[in-house]
């Protein structure tokens, strides 16, 4: 074969396509992935674009125009991909340009053209050059053509944002061989450090704290594969909260000074806002930090000083939430915090030394904790899911489309999941209104990885008969759920309080706060029936769903003979 026919190798980058942020990696040769920095040096480069005049400005410089020109900046659209406009929470977007509807979906008005009329820009097009800006610098920076990529996504990205978010980038040149969920990435990117063809079996927990949001994951590394086992979310909660402490701060220290609210001038605050960013950047890496705003507001200049210290106490209820999400994602997962063997923390907030000194605190010092502050070799927070990406990148680039669909790589596969949370439907012939009644409750929520098995127990009747057991498929719905697990215990534990059992408000009550119900049920999957149970006897049910989805039911009344168990299969 002669040189020109030797088959070319396609040149793949990762993405990371952040609500604040937006990263590209690429892999060397040598397999090492690296982050790629645009044109202005950035490697953090803001998911912003900005219209001024005829022009267009991307990251860092469009982002420095939420000050000057807020509303022909567009930031903090990715979460909008695929959503109504009645879905979306419009908040992060306060101080850029708002979004409107358009059809069934989200778009800007902004003006991009000097004396024309504003044009309508949908996310999916705003999307799509923010996907080619990074493409070019891509392209610039390893002096090639880029022929496909892997984009990363938080979890909870529905098949539809999956879809146009494909879309959006095929519109502008770039093919997604790819898309894999954040804190897979990050898991990838460290375990491709691990320089060995047996990565150890852990389970770790991925908390990204990023600017606009929190996520947590529990994943199961087994034999190489990864198996999502939980996650949880919380959308108000990240970076710009942070801000907000040091805004509120200074701000308190300028009115003081200067008997002038700067948070009531829009562009007032945006300054501070900015600048209170990068103070809360310096302390990561400094004790104290400076700030300095000339004509911040009133014509007044601003300088000021804050020390870490201060600033951990300022921001606690913030780190507080963030533990409480990283203790619920481990209570959903049905385990306890010495089950997690590693902790990674990712996104940008994930600097905050005291942010990760809180979570290593909660954990066993057994469990290690990744991050810049607890472990000097932990790699960069920020740049995480951009590295794992571009690993699965290299990994995948010359597969076929269908080869990448059906691919057993570790870091593709995840286990079965439930697609729709089961329920149990209780029906009682005597219910709360003195009328026959039925209570559904969610039993395995959706996404519960199987094989799985859950145990609970319920009241079974008011007054006394047969209690018929409905298993059923629930409507989708985003609630939390209280384990079932945890509602035995506590139901159990109202019990040994009361042992003669003879005040049943009581215990419907405690029934009512621990689980939560849901309202609609899509299909009966099983039924069973009990005969004769007293008043007020409890009736335990258990429900093992197989890795093939075959799922077995038992039902029995505590502390009576017998008891019924079918079988349907998955
Ligand atoms: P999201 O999608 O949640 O908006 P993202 O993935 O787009 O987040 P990241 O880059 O992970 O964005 O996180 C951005 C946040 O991290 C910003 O609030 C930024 O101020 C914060 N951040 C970045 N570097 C540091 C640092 N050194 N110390 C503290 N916070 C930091």
């Amino acid at each position: 074969m002669s040189d020109s026919e030797e088959p070319q190798q396609k040149t793949v980058i990762g993405i990371a396509f952040g609500n604040s942020n937006s990263s590209i990696a690429f892999t060397s040769p040598d397999g090492k992935a690296d982050l790629i920095a645009n044109e202005e040096g950035d490697r953090q480069i803001p998911s912003v674009l900005s219209y001024v005049g005829d022009e267009e400005y991307h990251g860092a410089q469009a982002k420095s125009h939420l000050v000057r020109n807020p509303k022909n900046t567009v930031a903090y659209f990715r979460d909008f991909l695929g959503k109504s406009f009645a879905d979306i929470d419009p908040t992060n977007a306060h101080s850029s340009a708002h979004p409107i509807q358009h059809e069934d979906g989200v778009a800007f008005s902004v003006e991009e053209k000097a004396d024309a009329e504003p044009s309508t820009l949908t996310v999916s097009e705003v999307t799509t050059r923010h996907i080619k800006r990074l493409k070019e610098s891509a392209a610039d920076f390893l002096g090639k053509t880029i022929d496909g990529c892997v984009i990363t996504v938080p979890t909870d990205f529905s098949e539809a944002q999956r879809k146009l978010l494909s879309e959006a980038s095929k519109a502008c040149g770039l093919e997604v061989l790819q898309i894999i969920h954040e804190p897979v990435a990050s898991l990838l990117a460290y375990t491709a450090r691990e320089d060995t063809s047996h990565p150890a079996d852990k389970t770790v927990l991925v908390l990204d704290v990023g600017g606009t949001r929190t996520d947590a994951a529990i994943i199961a590394s087994r034999g190489g594969m990864f198996t999502l086992l939980a996650t949880q979310h919380d959308y108000e909660l990240g970076g710009r909260q942070f801000d907000d402490v040091l805004v509120d701060h200074f701000s308190k220290e300028f009115i003081k000074k200067h008997k002038t609210d700067p948070r009531e001038n829009e562009r007032s605050l945006a300054k501070l806002k900015l600048e209170c960013e990068a103070t809360k950047k310096t302390l990561s890496l400094s004790t104290s930090a400076q700030i300095s705003i000339e004509s911040l507001a009133g014509g007044f200049d601003f300088h000021s000083t804050v020390n870490r210290l201060r600033y951990d106490l300022l921001s606690k209820k913030l780190t507080d939430q963030v533990v409480g999400l990283v203790e619920s994602v481990v209570k959903k997962a049905g385990m306890d915090l010495t089950d997690i063997n590693e902790v990674i923390l990712a996104g940008g907030t994930s600097h905050t030394p005291k942010l990760a000194s809180r979570i290593q605190q909660i954990f066993p010092s057994t469990t290690a904790v990744q991050a810049p502050a607890t472990n000097p070799n932990a790699l960069n927070p920020s740049e995480l899911s951009a590295r794992g990406a571009a690993i699965q990148a290299s990994l995948i680039a010359e597969f076929e489309a269908e080869d990448i669909e059906q691919s057993t790589h570790p870091a593709v596969t995840v286990t079965p999941h439930l697609a729709k949370p089961i329920g149990v439907v209780i029906h009682s012939p005597e219910g709360d209104e003195g009328k026959a009644e039925d209570k559904v409750y969610v039993f395995l929520d959706a996404e519960t990885a199987v094989p799985a098995r859950r145990t609970a127990t319920f009241v079974g009747t008011k007054v006394g008969g047969d209690v018929l057991i409905r298993i059923v498929e629930a409507k989708k719905e985003s609630v939390d759920v209280t384990p079932p697990k945890e509602v035995k215990e506590k139901v159990n534990g109202t019990d040994d309080d009361d042992e003669d059992d003879d005040d049943d408000d009581d215990e419907e009550e405690e029934e009512e706060k621990v689980i939560k119900r849901v309202t609609e049920v899509e299909k009966v999957i099983a039924e069973a029936l009990l005969k004769d149970v007293k008043k007020g006897q409890k009736v335990e049910i258990m429900l093992n769903v197989a890795g093939d989805l075959t799922l077995t039911l038992t039902a029995r009344v505590v502390g009576g003979k017998g008891g019924v168990r079918g079988t349907v299969p998955g």
